[in-house]
């Protein structure tokens, strides 16, 4: 059955497309035009959501691995069939451009076939006795609740989706209310080839998050998006003991070492900062550079920037899209006006051009205060502080004094130097002279006030079940 990407947005609720009485606005970042009507669950239609997983996981938990892991697979193949309805839905709602777009949907469908690829095999412990045995299997948790940011909709889902309904779990997913439609989408789509109630989309506002975190059937949360809602959520979840997965958000620091070539470096680093318009849980935050090498950097990565045009993702030449939603957009009007109310010195950027859309300039800054703002907040949005730094034990303190451990980077030609900064680093993933590389295979997750657990990687997985150990005493009783 073919799907129209461009209307008729509907929940998926036991396996049968769901209207609402009440809908919400959907709006089209770079032109402020309202672009769809979402539904907006009510608690009865979000009960029975909770209702169709929970009746669904006895019967999806008891089928075979290969098979359920063979229907995840087919996921990714569902995703890439309709890749280019999904892209031009996500630039629609989310505001990014077509290489933006490519990415996210590209590593969506990639990352349900690796996930498909991995299993966790049963544990032996030896006993020491030869007639028995111990084994360890993992079993599934039962119906796990999905909550979802607006910067990479559909990716963040498929991380929680793959990995949840592998291991046998059943599923209700909420979506950000800023951007729903393709994770809607995607709920119809797969309704065309998993069974009811295995995965459940159902869209409203913040308030639907919090039923799905205090519902005492939903046996685990796994979570994407601010650090503020995920110390709700896991305060929320304590109820009934929830599972919890939260990958939360960052403040980055990357090192730029002196040896380094500042115009390569700078090139590289502008994509580390303001890829998805810096609207990037893993972006580069704050950018230390050595003080031999701050000049020229600065001067080179200012005149690289001039080089990149901000606009609407659904037009040709665009390379960086919008800030996403009005809340956002407004949270970095007032981080600019303290910028400029604290004197900071702009090295380009920082005014908000006039006319729809919510458009913000690259914003580089001067070697801010250490306690400013735009150091010290995650900005979430194109504003970067440059930093100079002459001392590595100076800088790592420096790097290391946030509430947030998510990711960070090193860039030195001195691997060896490298090394040593970056095993000194508080944070989940440091990346040595690259950026942004993830791997369905390789675990992700944050230190400190980014996250509680890991997504991806068997230990990833391994967040979606319990262990059951079984002792097997083989001698026959009473003889
Ligand atoms: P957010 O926390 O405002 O919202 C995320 C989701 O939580 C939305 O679906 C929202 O409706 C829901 N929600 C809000 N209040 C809730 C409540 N009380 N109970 C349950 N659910 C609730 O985050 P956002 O603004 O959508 O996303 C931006 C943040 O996400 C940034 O901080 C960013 O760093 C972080 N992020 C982290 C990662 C990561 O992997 N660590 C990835 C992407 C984004």
């Amino acid at each position: 059955m073919t799907i129209d990407f461009n209307s008729d947005y509907k929940m998926t609720i036991g396996g049968v497309l769901v209207q609402t009485d009440e809908t919400f606005n959907v709006i089209n970042p770079a032109t402020e035009e309202v672009i769809a009507k979402a539904p907006e669950a009510s608690q009865a239609q979000f009960e029975e959501a909770v209702a169709a997983a929970k009746r669904a996981f006895p019967s999806w938990s008891a089928r075979p691995s290969e098979e359920r892991r063979a229907l995840v697979s087919k996921i990714g193949d569902l995703v890439e069939k309709h890749a280019d309805a999904f892209m031009h839905l996500l630039t629609k709602e989310q505001g990014k451009g077509r290489a933006g777009a490519e990415w996210e949907i590209g590593g969506s469908s990639i990352w349900c076939h690796e996930i498909a690829k991995q299993t966790l095999d049963p544990e032996m412990a030896e006993s020491g006795e030869p007639d028995r045995s111990i084994e360890t299997h993992r079993v599934p948790l039962g119906v796990v609740g999905g909550i979802t940011p607006w910067n990479f909709p559909v990716l963040l889902a498929i991380w929680k989706i793959a990995p949840a309904l592998a291991t046998g779990n059943t599923m209700v997913l909420k979506p950000s209310p800023y951007t729903p439609l393709c994770t809607l989408k995607l709920g119809e789509l797969l309704n065309q080839i998993l069974p009811a109630g295995v995965l459940n989309v159902v869209s409203g506002g913040n308030e639907l998050g919090a039923w799905l975190t205090s519902h005492p059937d939903v046996r685990k949360i796994s979570f994407t998006g601010s650090t503020a809602t995920g110390r709700k959520i896991m305060q929320a979840c304590s109820s009934n003991l929830k599972r919890i997965t939260l990958e939360l958000g960052g403040n980055d620091p990357a090192i730029v070492m002196p040896d380094v070539d500042p115009k390569a470096a700078a090139k590289e680093l502008f994509w580390a900062s303001f890829q998805n318009s810096a609207q990037f849980c893993v972006a580069a935050k704050r950018v230390y550079v050595h003080e031999d090498i701050y000049d020229e950097f600065a001067k080179e990565i200012t005149e690289y920037a001039a080089t990149i045009k901000v606009g609407d993702g659904s037009q040709q030449g665009t390379d960086l899209g919008p800030i996403q939603n009005k809340m956002q957009y407004d949270k970095l009007q007032d981080l600019m006006a303290d910028a400029k109310a604290s004197d900071l010195s702009f090295l380009t950027g920082g005014e908000f051009p006039e006319g729809k859309g919510y458009f913000m300039p690259i914003t580089i800054i001067d070697n801010p205060p250490e306690t400013s703002r735009v150091v010290v907040e995650e900005a979430f949005g194109p504003v970067l502080p440059l930093l100079k730094f002459k001392d590595i034990d100076d800088v790592i303190v420096r790097a290391n004094d946030t509430e947030y451990g998510l990711a960070a980077s090193v860039w030195s030609n001195d691997l060896t130097t490298a090394r040593s900064i970056a095993d000194r680093i508080e944070a989940g993933t440091v990346w040595i002279n690259e950026v942004h590389s993830f791997s369905p295979h390789v675990a992700f997750g944050g230190h400190k006030q980014s996250g509680v657990g890991i997504e991806n990687a068997l230990d990833g997985l391994a967040e979606y079940t319990n262990s059951r150990t079984i002792y097997t005493n083989h001698g026959a009783i009473g003889q």
